[in-house]
């Protein structure tokens, strides 16, 4: 098929984007997509380095063709992280007000576009999705997970009328940015998982078409993770073409289910973790790819030790990737290539041994590639942070690791997977809820209360 014409899905009818290209030059395509649709007073949103790449390009072509452009750039916190957070989205609505814009156009990764979408839902505007890395499969989506307050909570926003993605521009974002991307399809492993335990426990809503859906971008994701690790052309477009198609089941299914479980709990607790301390955040895909591999193997262990599973779940599981091979996939798609503990230990063993016996020692660049990745996606610390909450949540990790965890949206999901105490006869609200900050002892036995509440949390360091 020829890249320049080449259109994904989509269609106005079905409530879905329209079109949803992607295609080599297909950023430019938003300026006359945007004129021909009337709209002619576009804001144009980035981050200092997206307007680089693509944000300034777009605004002045669309001024060029007779729009009347206005580029805002967002503005990093304190850490120097741009967050979606409300002084973001009001930085974009303020913007919009005072540019009396008709349409907003998002120009950046995950972060931007959950900010734009919020911000076009609450001012009633279209907006259009130019991604410019495939780092995350949410640029379909119509929910918006914010931080609100140092929480992080999903709320209903806009789905772009359309999405350009630029195959020129994808393909030349930061290899730990294509990683990420990969590490969020990765979790779907474990969000199917999750999807079919609710519908088989708690009778939850479970489509098996839009399971399809998401389980054949998964495969294809998988089968392209070399590529993809190499950032060619096919695997960025296997990449991106699962991503959005991961974003499509989202926006069918209505929900967040089809690609979200325990995994994306625990990456979000993870995520106001390191906002509330003051810390560098970690890639969104990057937390969820660590989270996916540790909790398989806890659900690998939960089956194994023979507790109760539906037969469903059990031969999902009996399928589902283990940590290790999961692990080995995120190297495969350009994840971190060993952690700090094994790199040394290779180091050691190299110096020790006689010149040459070992082959010739890694060079520098290679090794600054490396030392890159892992300071990127920190899965060491990802890790030990999530066996201290183990350690230290009698009631399980990922139940430590959901402070809005809800148990009438998910009554056994995934939470309740990761938990071995776990029986939804004896706690109708879920044994997590008893670990979550916003307990309410009116509705808990006191005794869960007291094994489960923040003692345990406050031990959770990173
Ligand atoms: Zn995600």
């Amino acid at each position: 098929m020829n890249g320049a014409s080449e259109v994904l899905g989509g269609g106005k009818a079905a409530g879905l984007p329209d079109p949803i290209r992607l295609a080599r030059g297909a950023a430019d395509e938003a300026v006359p997509y945007l004129l021909d649709a009337g709209l002619k007073r576009a804001l144009f949103v980035a981050d200092e380095t997206t307007a680089r790449v693509i944000g300034s390009r777009l605004a002045e072509r669309y001024g060029a063709a007779g729009g009347a452009a206005r580029l805002e750039i967002i503005r990093p916190n304190a850490a120097g992280d741009v967050v979606a957070d409300e002084a973001s989205v009001l930085q974009a609505i303020i913007a919009a007000q005072h540019h009396g814009a008709d349409a907003l156009a998002a120009a950046g990764s995950g972060t931007i576009h959950d900010i734009v979408r919020y911000a076009a839902y609450t001012l009633g505007l279209p907006f259009v999705s130019v991604p410019t890395a495939p780092s995350v499969d949410g640029f379909t989506s119509k929910g918006a997970p914010l931080i609100l307050r140092g929480e992080k909570i999903t709320l209903p926003a806009a789905a772009p009328v359309a999405v350009f993605a630029d195959l020129d521009v994808l393909c030349a974002a930061p290899q730990p940015l294509i990683a990420a991307g990969f590490g969020d399809m990765l979790g779907k492993y474990t969000s199917l998982f999750d999807w079919v335990y609710g519908r088989e426990t708690a009778g939850e809503p479970y489509d098996e078409d839009i399971a399809g859906l998401t389980r054949g971008a998964l495969e294809r994701c998988v089968s392209h993770a070399e590529a993809i690790g190499e950032g060619t052309e096919e695997g960025v477009r296997a990449l991106m073409q699962s991503l959005i198609e991961s974003g499509i089941a989202l926006l069918r299914f209505g929900q967040s289910h089809p690609a979200s479980g325990a995994e994306h709990h625990i990456s979000h607790y993870w995520e106001m973790h390191f906002l509330r301390t003051g810390r560098r955040q970690v890639l969104h895909g990057a937390k969820v790819g660590v989270a996916c591999a540790e909790v398989a193997d806890l659900y690998k262990r939960y089956a194994a030790e023979g507790r109760p599973l539906p037969d469903a779940c059990r031969r999902m599981l009996a399928e589902l990737p283990d940590g290790d091979e999961l692990r080995r996939l995120l190297r495969a798609a350009g994840g971190p290539r060993r952690s700090g503990r094994a790199r040394d230990r290779a180091g050691a063993a190299r110096r020790s041994a006689a010149p040459g016996a070992c082959g010739a020692p890694e060079p520098a660049h290679a090794a600054a590639r490396n030392q890159r990745r892992i300071r990127l996606w920190r899965t060491e610390q990802l890790q030990r942070a999530y066996h201290a909450s183990v350690r230290s949540a009698p009631c399980g990790a990922a139940a430590a690791c959901i402070p809005r965890y809800s148990p009438s949206r998910r009554p056994c999901g995934a939470a309740a997977a990761c938990i071995p105490r776990y029986s939804p006869a004896r706690h109708p609200c879920g044994a997590a809820a008893a670990c979550i900050p916003r307990y309410r002892p009116a509705r808990h036995p006191a005794e869960e209360m007291q094994r489960c509440s923040s003692p345990g949390l406050s031990r959770f360091s990173i």
